[in-house]
């Protein structure tokens, strides 16, 4: 029999209640965790002989989930800064990404999933350049993190795409088959998504090819959609026809798709949304950055879409922090759509159990409830700096959305193993973060020679 241990003395914050009471009722107890599992929350009392950890001070989370992330350009964090998306992507992350090899991506990965399990991330959604997606897979198993893994399928070499970086459209699509062979349902904790890149760097036989292997297998659909004014007028000078209206006819919409972004859309694109019931991957941090504009999420919640959070890549960031997503996102619909529009309560929903919902994954996680994948993130907000009423349970999604920080993480488990205490990783098997810092480093003068970008 797999041995239990119990989590006592937390503020429980389960994110199990209705749409107008989000977090569920927080309340003093403990958790006891069985094998990868919640086993039960509540007023519970040690079984003779059971290992206890306690958690007084803290409050007691679902880990966040990450819709959106590209874990292999983190190594290019801060080479790309000021640009718009498509100078962005041709004049650096198309060459970075295509001068990677195995070492240089695994360096990207462990600093990703380093930064993520730090921040309270527990679930990421990544999608990886068109090559070397199996060292991701590889690293996320190690890390103990849940992941959605996939390549980006690139076949069109138009665009300023570098020459060499598209495959053919049978080696695009084998190269996700290979990796479903490979991890999909590893460990429980990865699977393996189809990841078109966007609608610019695929034919249209290969996003139709991608829709039928994503149907023929399960598989979840991945892909960019309607971020940047000039992107969206180069589909529609190419197809005639706008963004969603060219996923939807090459097959690419439906409930088991996220699409990042969706800044820029039609009534027509937004009515496909909620028809087809794809979900979208709101990356609030990128779209300031780049400068592309605010996502209708309040429009999009209130029509029933599926919303999850993401950091999106680290040079269009330049934080992989879900806590700065959530201010970000907060922030912005307040801008949008009038203060109160998305309330930090729903907010933090949206970072964890409306996260789960957008990938498909609620029935396994995304709450504290028996039966769930024990991913929670102990948070101290005992801080005079998160306002005046530290210590209970008041305004705890107020603390978190709007004023903590990283610092205010302590203890993350994922499928109940700890994998951050005390704020620090724990070492085995990623590594320090400043053993991971210098692997990093070493691995970037080689990849910037190779881009052509070495200064
Ligand atoms: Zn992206």
């Amino acid at each position: 029999m797999t041995a239990s241990w119990l989590l006592q003395n937390v503020w429980l914050v389960p994110m199990d209640g209705p749409q107008d009471r989000p977090l569920g009722e927080v309340h003093r107890g403990s958790l006891r965790i069985v094998g990868d599992r919640i086993e039960a929350l509540g007023a519970l009392q040690p079984r003779p002989g059971e290992r206890c950890e306690d958690g007084a001070g803290t409050f007691a989370l679902p880990g966040f989930v990450q819709g959106h992330v590209h874990a292999t350009q983190t190594l290019f964090r801060g080479l790309a800064d000021d640009l718009p998306l498509l100078p962005w992507l041709q004049q650096r992350i198309w060459p970075l990404e295509h001068a990677h090899d195995e070492a240089s991506t695994r360096a990207s990965a462990r600093l990703t999933f380093a930064e993520l399990l730090l921040g309270g991330t527990t679930t990421v959604q990544t999608m990886e350049s068109v090559r070397h997606a199996e060292i991701t897979c590889e690293v996320a198993l190690a890390a103990g993190m849940r992941a959605i893994v996939g390549n980006c399928l690139m076949d069109l070499a138009d665009g300023g795409v570098p020459a060499g970086m598209p495959t053919s459209r049978h080696e695009a699509i084998r190269r996700t088959e290979a990796l479903w062979r490979a991890f999909h349902g590893r460990e429980g904790r990865l699977s393996i998504a189809v990841s078109p890149r966007f609608v610019l760097s695929c034919s249209d036989e290969l996003a139709r090819d991608a829709a039928a292997l994503a149907n023929a297998t399960g598989m979840r659909i991945h892909t960019h959609a309607a971020e940047h004014p000039d992107e969206v007028a180069a589909v529609r000078a190419r197809f005639r026809r706008d963004y969603l209206e060219v996923l939807h006819d090459q097959g690419l919409l439906g409930a088991n798709t996220s699409l990042a972004h969706c800044v820029h859309t039609s009534p027509r694109e937004r009515d496909l949304l909620v028809a087809t019931g794809t979900a979208v991957l709101h990356c609030p941090s990128t779209n300031l950055k780049l400068g592309s504009g605010i996502a209708p999420i309040h429009h999009y919640r209130t029509r029933g879409v599926r919303v999850a959070l993401g950091a999106d890549g680290a040079p269009c960031n330049n934080r992989l922090s879900m806590l700065t997503e959530l201010r970000e996102a907060a922030l912005l619909q307040n801008l949008a759509a009038g203060p109160g529009a998305w309330p930090a309560a729903q907010a933090l929903w949206t970072a964890t159990r409306g996260g789960a919902q957008a990938l498909g994954l609620d029935h396994e996680l995304g709450s504290l409830r028996p039966g769930l994948r024990a991913d929670f993130v102990l948070f101290s907000l005992d801080d005079a700096r998160l306002g005046n009423e530290t210590g209970h349970a008041a305004n705890v999604a107020n603390r978190l959305v709007y004023a903590a920080s990283e610092r205010h993480v302590r203890s993350v488990y994922c499928g109940g193993q700890r994998v951050v205490h005390a704020g620090e990783l724990q070492e085995a098997p990623l590594g320090t973060l400043a053993e991971i810092g210098l692997a990093a480093a070493a691995a970037l003068p080689a990849v910037l020679q190779r881009a052509g970008l070495a200064r």
